[in-house]
């Protein structure tokens, strides 16, 4: 989409570097910040094998930033570029078009639970994240990495019980549950709430977690071994998952990297002196998200004296708000009092 006007900013932008412009009029400012998100999509799309979509100018800047996208990148950078192709180059086979990552402004989705902010139609070739609208009090994002990651763990299942029928992963999957679906969930087989609800929703919650519970404070290890050393149910699962992708993606040997990573994690981290841990540290090492510090902070009532600052290491905003007082923003809404 946008495959015109991509290719005017474009040109728009070299004729201002050539021409050396020193000043810069509003909608020159807007088309250089258009043809930069454009410029990304392009360089994901080629990469990854997908198209991107996004909500166009309104009224001049395009609906994401690139902040947007490099969220989406480091997040498919997690699953591994390998994976991801394979991932998309099937849905392809399988629809006749081409994976799409659409990017929608949904602006009633403003407090509800963070699985339903991005979804995957299979029989479309369409994965959806909603995004906040620009000026909307809202910072709620289906642009996050567990988000992200989840939806590609449908797309594996999809992968595998569609291309793979001899795997017969459902019965293998229940069997490593051990229990219906009924919504109760247990800390050892689970990896999150939301993977107590259906066989599906485990799935890829379970991939999504495994990829993402990979760096300190972001642990699911504890919960994979049992008391005597063993695996637990949780532990059984994502074992299964290398299997999967070592059989049927030999290809992703950064995935199955990535993944082993999730056996040996820190259950906290140690940032300015302060330990942190839970999955409001999806962002660590991820670049500022966008559009989103604004509404945050006036949700969580607080006024910054200065420009927020990201913080990679721990993803988030150091806040130094009025009043003296300082904070640590995280984009899932929640905050703490630095010392
Ligand atoms: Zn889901």
């Amino acid at each position: 989409m946008y495959k015109l006007k991509k290719i005017f900013a474009l040109l728009i932008v070299l004729s201002a570097v050539l021409s050396g412009l020193p000043a810069m009029a509003a909608e020159d400012a807007a088309e250089l910040y258009n043809s930069r998100v454009a410029a990304k999509a392009a360089q994901m799309e080629q990469k990854y094998g997908v198209t991107i979509k996004y909500p166009g100018p309104n009224p001049n800047y395009v609906g994401i930033g690139p902040g947007t996208l490099n969220t989406m990148d480091s997040s498919l950078d997690k699953i591994g570029p390998a994976l991801v192709k394979r991932l998309s180059a099937w849905s392809r086979e399988y629809t006749g078009r081409r994976l799409v990552l659409d990017f929608t402004f949904r602006p009633s989705f403003d407090h509800i639970a963070e699985n339903a902010l991005a979804g995957y139609t299979p029989e479309l070739s369409l994965m959806e994240f909603v995004v906040p609208t620009p000026g909307s009090n809202s910072f709620i994002s289906g642009c996050t990495p567990i988000a992200i990651t989840h939806e590609f763990g449908h797309l594996f299942y999809e992968f595998i019980v569609n291309a793979h029928r001899g795997e017969n992963l459902r019965q293998n999957w229940s069997r490593l549950n051990g229990q219906g679906y009924s919504g109760r969930f247990v800390m050892s087989t689970h990896a999150s709430s939301y993977a107590a609800v259906t066989l599906e929703e485990d799935f890829a919650e379970t991939f999504a977690f495994a990829l993402i519970m990979t760096r300190p404070g972001l642990s699911m290890s504890a919960r994979m071994l049992n008391s005597q050393g063993g695996d637990t149910r949780l532990g059984l699962k994502v074992k299964y998952l290398e299997t999967l992708i070592r059989k049927y993606t030999p290809e992703a040997a950064d995935t199955l990297e990535n993944i082993a990573k999730s056996r040996n994690v820190k259950s906290s981290a140690v940032w300015n002196g302060m330990s942190f841990s839970g999955t409001s540290l999806e962002f660590m090492g991820y670049t500022a998200p966008h559009n989103v510090i604004k509404p945050l902070l006036r949700y969580l009532g607080i006024t910054a004296a200065k420009t927020p600052l990201w913080e990679p290491e721990i993803g988030g905003w150091d806040v130094a708000a009025s009043g003296g007082r300082r904070y640590l923003v995280f984009p899932s809404g929640s905050s703490a009092e630095l010392a």
